[in-house]
Order: structure tokens, then sequence, then C-alpha cells
């Protein structure tokens, strides 16, 4: 570090020297020669002739990534929070003012996010008074503005409203140093794949791998409450003959069969269904069927793969019992 690197408390950081960088770094320079600091830009793109036109308006030195990245990609976000983490390492910046439009906020709060600094956001003023940096914040969407008093002891990104502030004139005689510096490099990206269920549950019956469905066999209402869960603890969903929709046991989109939908799950475990064609329209297509019902004969054991002739609380109970250990 030289004698012109020193004391650089102030620092501007933008992608290139827009007219918005220009208004800032007149706040910056105002604020500098309150606090007897220098005042630093950095760029993480622009010419030479651009840098040294800042030198005009009132930077110190400017730090600039002349260089694009291999490919041509814009420099992401991270890439500019990483450059700037690794320029400014070398010094202690007290304020960073950073643009105020979106790509400019997003940089300066997760700056102040990786370093554990302050992040102002949007501010309209950044002056010095009694050793302090005070800063006018717009509260409420921006619909009222209050002053914020800072220590010096801990360094602040403001993210500054553009068209408050006004540059500096240029002066031509004006003395300060460009500064090469390199572009953290782009990170690779990172494709993440993840295949996420549907909950069965709640997914539509003609789109279930499993389905637990259950027929007036049940008794009452409250058996499709077993049902369900004995459904849940295998990831099946739940469906319902027509008989057991008519008594109002379970809602219309779950009813298999004629009137209702067509399913042809993996899995289909009818559970006090008797079998009736209408029913059998809509499930005989499923991989494999599954039936429990006390009655040897019900015509649903034509069309099951497995049959049990029992008492359907018994089995699910017991299957539950097995299960939840
Ligand atoms: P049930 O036929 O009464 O059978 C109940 C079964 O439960 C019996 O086999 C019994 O042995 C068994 N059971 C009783 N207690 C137990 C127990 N504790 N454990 C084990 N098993 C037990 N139906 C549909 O499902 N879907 C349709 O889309 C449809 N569309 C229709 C369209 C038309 C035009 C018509 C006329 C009918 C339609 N139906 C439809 C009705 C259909 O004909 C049957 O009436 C209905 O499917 C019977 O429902 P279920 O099997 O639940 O009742």
């Amino acid at each position: 570090m030289d004698d012109a690197s020193n004391n650089i408390r102030v620092w501007v950081i933008d992608e290139t020297p827009s007219e918005t960088c220009r208004e800032r770094l007149g706040d910056a320079r105002r604020l500098a020669s309150a606090m007897d600091s220098k005042v630093a830009v950095l760029l993480t793109g622009g010419s030479r002739e651009e840098g040294e036109q800042l030198i005009q308006h009132g930077a110190d030195i400017v730090f600039l990534a002349d260089q694009a990245n291999d490919d041509d990609q814009p420099v992401s976000v991270a890439q500019k929070v990483r450059t700037t983490r690794d320029v400014m390492q070398a010094y202690q910046p007290w304020v960073v003012l950073a643009g105020g439009d979106p790509p400019a906020r997003e940089w300066a709060a997760l700056l102040a996010a990786d370093q554990s600094w302050q992040l102002v956001s949007p501010a309209l003023l950044v002056t010095w008074r009694s050793d302090k940096l005070v800063v006018t914040r717009l509260n409420h969407s921006g619909r009222r503005s209050c002053r914020v008093a800072l220590d010096s002891e801990q360094t602040v990104v403001v993210t500054m409203r553009p068209g408050v502030a006004e540059g500096l004139p240029a002066e031509t005689e004006r003395i300060g140093q460009l500064r090469k510096i390199t572009l953290s490099p782009a990170e690779e990206p990172v494709v993440k794949s993840q295949r996420i269920s549907a909950d069965p549950a709640r997914v539509d019956i003609r789109y279930a791998d499993r389905l637990v469905a259950g027929g007036r066999g049940l008794g009452d209402r409250a058996g499709f409450e077993l049902l369900g869960r004995f459904a849940e603890t295998i990831g099946a969903g739940v469906a319902a003959s027509r008989m057991a929709v008519d008594l109002g046991w379970i809602d219309s989109e779950r009813q298999v069969g004629q009137t209702g939908k067509t399913v042809q799950p993996d899995l289909y475990i009818a559970c006090g269904i008797s079998g009736a064609s209408h029913h059998l329209q809509g499930m005989a297509k499923a991989e494999h069927i599954l039936a429990i019902n006390t009655d040897p004969d019900a015509p649903i054991f034509q069309n099951a793969h497995l049959g049990l002739v029992s008492d359907l609380y018994e089995v699910l109970e017991n299957a539950l019992r097995r299960l939840e250990d």
C-alpha cells in the first residue's frame, strides 16, 4: 500500500462509470473531505478512459476490472461480492456507497452480509457530522425519511437513490491512480435436480401410484379415518366406491367407476367393496388388485390378484400395528 492508498475510507462500487456512479462519487467526495479521507471507486467493468474520467470527477483511486468473463457471461453478483471483498481487504473502509437499482442493491446486501457490515438501504443523503456518519434513509416504502447516526467503528454499506445527488464537475488537472484488478473467477453453474413426489393424500386419484379404496363395508364415515391412516403409512391415496360417496362419507372427487374416475395405479386395495361392474369399470386395469371382503362370493375377488376373506378392520389395524412398529 503506498501513500495514495492510505486512508481510503470512502468507497463507491458500481458495474460501470454510469451517471449514477458519478452522483455517488460527488457524495463520496464531499463525505471524504469532511472525514479527511480519500475516495476509491471499484468498477467491475468499464474502460481505462472512463476510469480516468472518474478521477477528474473526484476519485483518488479507481480500481478497474477491465476484462470480461471468458465466455462473455455477465459478471455475477457472487463474482462482484468476491472481487469487492478481495480488493477491500487491504483497506479499512468506513462507507461503501452502492447504486439503488435492483442488481446494485443485491450486490450491496450480499457484500454487507458476507463481511458482517451494516447495510442501510435505500438512502437519500450521507453526511459526516460530529464524528458520526449521518444517513438520511427512506422508510415505509419510500414514503417517509429519517436520519440514522452511525459510529465510524463499523463499516456501513449504503445504497443511494438515483437522481438525488449531483456529480462534481470535471477537474482536468486532478491527479489520481488507476489500478487494474482481476475479477474473481466465475463460479461453475451448479445444476441440482431432485424428484419430489406429490403428496398421495392430495394428488388426484387418477395420478396416484397406490390407492386404498373404501366401500359400504367400512360401515360408517369414521372408517375412512382408519383407511386414511393406513393409506398415509403406505404412501397411497384414498379412493371410494359410489356407495361410500352417496352415503356422504367421502368427497365425490375420490369416486372410482363408471360415473367416477378411471384409475390405473400400481396397487389398488379395495376394502369393503363388493365389486359391482360399475365400480370395476374404473379400476380393473390396476397393476395389482388386493381385495378385502368378508363375503367370499363378492365379485371383486374375480378381478383381484390377491383376495383376503376377512374383516377389513382386522386386516388394516393389524397391518398398521406392524407398519408403525
Ligand atoms: P356394496 O355393494 O354394498 O358392498 C359392500 C361390501 O362390503 C360387501 O361386499 C360386503 O361383503 C363388504 N363388507 C361389509 N362389511 C365388511 C367388513 N367389515 N370387512 C370387509 N368387507 C365388508 N359404483 C361405483 O363404485 N362407482 C361408480 O362410478 C358407479 N357408477 C354407477 C352408475 C350407475 C348408472 C349405477 C346404476 C350404479 C353405479 N354405481 C357405481 C353403483 C354400483 O352399482 C354399486 O352399487 C356400488 O359400487 C356398490 O358399492 P360398495 O361396493 O361400496 O357397496
